[in-house]
């Protein structure tokens, strides 16, 4: 049975009287196959699993974009009652950032580039809410996504600063047989636009078949990623990246691990992806 909870005190409630460990997936709803599998993780490695549903203000640096994020609850729970998911929070703005609410949890250098450049305010948000989601379900683990590569590294940074006492478990991306990264923005492309963005993908791969065959010039990666986001016209490229796995500073010889990542815009939708070297 999936418990549908609304205020901090029914999950403090709730959280009592469960089973330990305690496995935490936050997402902001639209649940899909990406979701899904950190679910499933989350109920391999735990007693209880708790999911949160909460599309984050804080975290949306356009307006617009927050206004037209999907949202439908009823069929989310059906997808964790699916997943056999012990615990949905699904709390009202107000639960989360109580009236007088005046703290931001901020990261350092990691938050910065890529997307922290992209949308100024956005990894602020996602750091304190995830602090607050933290506090709140006092979880043993929390699982997050490869996908948003860098999201996890700004959250590792910022549980282990403030000493949260949540182990952070990154899982792989999962993708559609074509290759795009499921996202739930995905559901806002286009047919046209759907069929070209597997670009993301194939541009990632390309950069990755360089690298395996000896290629470790930064400029070299990036230009090939270019090259077959270029061969797409509806692909509109806000950044490519070869960046260093730890710091995300950009790279002029990959010489250790390190991350290639993307964001291009089909129309007025914007997607990421990325893949680790090494
Ligand atoms: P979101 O609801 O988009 O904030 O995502 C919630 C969590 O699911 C985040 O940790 C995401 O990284 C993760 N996630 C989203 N899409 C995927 C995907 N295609 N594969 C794996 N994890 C994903």
């Amino acid at each position: 049975m999936t418990r549908i909870l609304r205020t901090r005190a029914e999950l403090r409630a709730a959280l009592a009287s469960t089973g330990r460990p305690v496995g935490l997936v936050p997402t902001l709803g639209w649940l899909h196959d990406g979701h899904r599998s950190l679910m499933r993780r989350a109920r391999a490695d735990n007693a209880t699993t708790v999911v949160t549903i909460f599309v984050n203000p804080r975290q949306f640096n356009r307006p617009d974009d927050f206004e037209r994020y999907p949202r439908d609850e009823a069929r989310d729970i059906a997808i964790a009652e699916d997943e056999r998911v012990d615990i949905v929070w699904a709390p009202p703005v107000d639960e989360v950032y109580p009236p007088g609410f005046d703290t931001t949890a901020s990261v350092g250098a990691v938050a910065k580039p890529l997307e922290g450049a992209a949308r100024p305010g956005h990894f602020d948000g996602v750091a304190t809410v995830v602090a607050i989601l933290f506090a709140l379900v006092g979880a043993e683990r929390a699982y997050f996504g490869q996908k948003d590569a860098q999201q996890v590294m700004v959250i590792r940074q910022m549980a282990r600063d403030l000493a949260l006492p949540t182990t952070v478990i990154t899982c792989p991306t999962v993708r559609e047989p074509d290759g795009l990264a499921i996202s739930s923005r995905n559901v806002h492309l286009s047919a046209a636009e759907r069929a070209a963005a597997p670009v993301l993908h194939r541009a990632l791969d390309a950069a990755r078949e360089r690298w395996t065959a000896g290629e470790r010039s930064g400029d070299a990666l990036r230009d090939e990623m270019r090259r077959v986001l270029a061969g797409e016209p509806l692909a509109n490229v806000e950044y490519v990246s070869v960046a260093d796995g730890t710091t995300l500073r950009e790279l002029a010889t990959v010489d250790g691990p390190a991350l290639l990542s993307l964001a291009v815009r089909f129309g007025a939708t914007r997607l990421i992806d990325n893949e680790p070297l090494g």
